[in-house]
């Protein structure tokens, strides 16, 4: 499907636009940390309304807590692996400080690509679209 407005796996991990896969999502890098969660009102390629309506990204809240869970989990095995699992309970949450903005962001991004195409089909493939 060479024209299907999903964009796909590379956009999503570069924070692009769901729809086109070209224009950002948030106004500044991820390094920034003051501003990391600042997102653009809509797409500066395609006009696609990051926002379809107020409080939309309240529900990047249950992917933020699932991505830190399974980050849990996978920091557990890891650290029981090379032996240093009593140190755990320092060394998690170390790195999940130093990696909150990524799980932010990404929690937004999984609000875009996975939940808006199904819960605003009309805005996010159009009106006049089939899909
Ligand atoms: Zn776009």
């Amino acid at each position: 499907m060479p024209d299907s407005p999903r964009s796909g796996i590379v956009p999503f991990f570069r924070a692009r636009c769901p729809r086109c896969g070209k224009g950002n999502v948030f106004v500044n890098k991820v390094m920034s940390f003051k501003k990391f969660s600042d997102t653009l009102d809509e797409c500066p390629k395609c006009h696609l309304k990051y926002e379809p309506e107020t409080g939309f990204f309240v529900g990047s809240m249950y992917w933020t807590y699932a991505l830190l869970v399974g980050l849990t989990v996978i920091l557990s095995v890891v650290l029981y692996q090379i032996d240093l699992f009593e140190e755990a309970v320092y060394i998690i949450p170390l790195i999940i400080i130093f990696l909150l903005p990524w799980v932010f962001r990404y929690g937004r991004l999984l609000m875009l690509y996975v939940v808006y195409p199904i819960m605003y089909k009309e805005m996010f493939y159009g009106k006049d679209n089939e899909l």
